[in-house]
């Protein structure tokens, strides 16, 4: 698809950060950019247009910008799925390990039912461990998780084998 060379081009990559030796990719220059924006948008839409999903879930911080837009062309509702302590209701948490310490996500009790189709939406896939941790949250409150989708893999981190089989999604791999 076409699209996909303006949207891989638009991606900046920052050395070090958020430390030393890390080359993180920067969404955020893609947003810069209107066209590009809706063709990630849209690249997205054309995949899961009437296919049954009835929940976007959005891991924050980036899942919320591409998340939400993806849920409201598909007549799906979206949730967000948060780091520790920001949901003000009742909620249900996931820890997962990073290269240093554990972090987690949490869930909203009550945000899906059992019998939802849930696509979890993240911006990146590295290790693989945040979309294992949303998708352990929707399973157990009863969804089936779908699919999930990224702008981004780093295929040599493997995380897609993480996912015990579900299907993953990308539109640009990167190194
Ligand atoms: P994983 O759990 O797959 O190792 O890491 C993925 C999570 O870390 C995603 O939520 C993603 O937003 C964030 N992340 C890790 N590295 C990068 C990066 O280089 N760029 C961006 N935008 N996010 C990253």
């Amino acid at each position: 698809d076409p699209r996909i060379e303006g949207i891989a081009a638009s991606i900046r990559v920052v050395p070090d950060f958020p430390k030393k030796g890390i080359m993180f990719q920067d969404i955020t220059t893609l947003l810069l950019d209107p066209k590009t924006f809706k063709n990630t948008v849209d690249l997205f839409v054309e995949r899961y247009l009437g296919k049954d999903i009835s929940v976007v879930a959005g891991i924050e911080a980036r899942g919320f910008i591409f998340g939400p837009p993806i849920a409201l062309a598909i007549g799906a509702k979206f949730i967000p799925l948060r780091k520790p302590r920001k949901l003000p209701g009742e909620v249900i948490s996931e820890k997962y390990v990073l290269e240093y310490g554990t972090d987690c996500l949490e869930m909203h009790v009550g945000a899906v039912q059992p019998g939802d189709h849930a696509l979890v939406v993240d911006d990146l896939i590295a290790t693989g461990g945040t979309l294992c941790a949303a998708m352990n949250l929707l399973e157990r409150a009863g969804a089936e998780v779908v699919e999930c989708a990224c702008v981004i893999e780093l295929p040599e981190l493997k995380g897609r084998e993480k996912l015990n089989g579900k299907p993953l999604y990308i539109l640009v791999e990167s190194r």
